[in-house]
């Protein structure tokens, strides 16, 4: 399949750095809390913004970079009540579709800087994120067609680690299909979601098509337990999504599809035939990059005995070039993890490691903000993971040759599949290897993250989501109903 962001950014548009740095300012002025809500969820009473929560800043301690309103029971109730299908024809839905991908990218510079700030995301991943944003909204704005059935109201609820592009991901499909939406942002990254569908409404999405009721766990709950939900989309932590599925089966008719996408257990074998160049900045991407927040991550590194020495030894000096710092700086490689919640997890892994004497290599950990230094950690092998760790943690395991087929069978007995690396250069390992492990993304000889819509489908099996891949041919249909039986003469 093309790739569907051919056109890229429209350069009449992008932002200099000089607009850059007033977005930011002018940004950091806006009194997000003022914003009348009551145009994404009509139900919201003026006289509550007042009260909003602050979103604070992962990487600046005391940058409160924004508010906004938790829906409450009422706001739910009536937020349902009010959902609508989207009843416009296909062709007009796709329309409106592209014309939100061009009004996302005329909005870059703005958008950049809230996903630096709110979830900490430094340059090159913030621009990446706006083109997987912007590939969603076309590409499902293309795939969609006329025999489409649409299921009803879509309960929508997105991560923060890619705040912009999985949340808009799963609304363009559902919208593309032409369900309406009930869209539930991660707790810690309200504001630029709040920024997407207010954007999404100025590029004619109708409002009570697509309504934003953010908050925690509880607004998620109520979402998913009304039978007047016809489908939840779901990303997140695998426990979470055994939560809804529950919920669901209390509460919906029976077969109300649920669509979740959970996390890994990923791993890398780099064997002894390996270019050890590529596989180190492979290995630097895939477990650093994005602070290792990224369900994609390379949690566990198996590298054959023959050359761990030397690699191990390069792997440090490549972390040692890795500059950690506010995400806003152009040179920032690793900025921060999401919040002082993340920070604390993280922190307790490393120090069990510490005590153990596990500690390959870390980084100086910065003062203050939410920062966890790259950290690279001895283990046996992906058994020694209890759970996935969603920060810069690198695991290392070290193999001898005859040993390959119980790493993979080790791999696949963590019971996850989303995931997984591989450095060769001999072929019918390559085969062999791709024929056993059993991950939704194989990725060989290059890093095991930034999936891109329309030519690599992301999603997982097992206890990594229920399927089918986002970006990918599948995922639309899922967001329609079998076509009624019609009368034949
Ligand atoms: N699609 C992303 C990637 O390929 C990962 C998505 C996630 O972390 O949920 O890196």
């Amino acid at each position: 399949p093309e790739r569907t962001n051919a056109k890229g950014f429209d350069l009449t548009h992008a932002p200099t750095f000089q607009n850059l740095a007033t977005a930011r300012l002018e940004f950091k002025d806006a009194d997000w809390g003022a914003h009348p809500l009551t145009s994404f969820c009509p139900q919201y009473s003026r006289r509550r913004l007042q009260f909003g929560q602050p979103v604070l800043n992962p990487a600046v301690p005391g940058d409160t970079v924004g508010k906004i309103q938790t829906a409450d029971a009422e706001d739910i109730a009536k937020a349902i009540e009010a959902a609508k299908p989207w009843n416009d024809s296909v062709t007009k839905r796709a329309e409106v579709l592209n014309a939100a991908a061009d009004v996302y990218e005329k909005n870059a510079a703005e958008l950049f800087a809230i996903l630096a700030r709110e979830a900490g995301k430094c340059l090159p991943d913030a621009v990446a994120e706006l083109r997987e944003a912007v590939d969603f909204l076309r590409y499902y704005a293309a795939q969609a067609t006329p025999d489409e059935n649409p299921r009803g109201i879509w309960t929508c609820i997105s991560p923060w680690n890619f705040p912009l592009a999985i949340f808009t991901g799963q609304i363009a499909a559902a919208l593309a299909a032409g369900n309406g939406v009930l869209a539930k942002p991660a707790e810690q990254t309200p504001l630029i979601a709040f920024r997407a569908v207010s954007l999404l409404h100025a590029a004619g999405v109708p409002k009570d098509v697509l309504q934003l009721l953010p908050g925690g766990g509880e607004v998620g709950a109520a979402l998913t337990r009304d039978a007047r939900i016809n489908g939840v989309a779901f990303t997140g932590s695998t426990a979470t999504a055994r939560k809804i599925r529950e919920t669901m089966a209390g509460h919906c008719a029976p077969g109300t599809p649920l669509i979740a996408e959970t996390g890994g257990l990923n791993a890398m074998i780099v064997d002894s035939t390996a270019l050890p160049e590529h596989a180190v900045r492979d290995i630097i991407n895939g477990a650093f990059r994005s602070a290792g927040q990224r369900c994609s991550a390379l949690r566990c590194l198996y590298v054959q005995e023959d050359i761990a020495d030397k690699l191990i030894k390069m792997l440090k000096g490549a972390m040692n070039e890795l500059a950690l710092g506010d995400p806003w700086h152009l040179a920032t490689d690793v900025g921060p993890v999401i919040d002082a919640a993340a920070k604390d997890g993280i922190a307790s892994h490393i120090a069990n490691a510490e005590e153990d004497g596990r500690i390959i290599h870390q980084l100086p950990t910065p003062a203050a903000g939410h920062f966890i230094a790259p950290t690279a950690i001895r283990v046996r092998g992906i058994g020694d993971l209890e759970k996935e760790i969603f920060g810069p943690v690198l695991h290392i395991a070290t193999f001898k040759a005859h040993e390959l087929n119980k790493i993979i069978a080790d791999i696949n007995a963590t019971g996850y599949g989303l995931t997984f690396g591989l450095h060769t250069r001999i072929d019918d390992r390559v085969q062999t290897i791709v024929e056993q492990v059993q991950a939704g993304n194989i990725y060989v000889n290059r890093d095991q993250i930034g999936a891109i819509v329309g030519s690599q489908p992301f999603g997982g099996e097992g206890l990594s989501g229920t399927g089918p891949k986002a970006g990918g041919p599948h995922y639309l249909p899922r967001f329609t109903a079998p076509a009624a039986p019609t009368a034949t003469g």
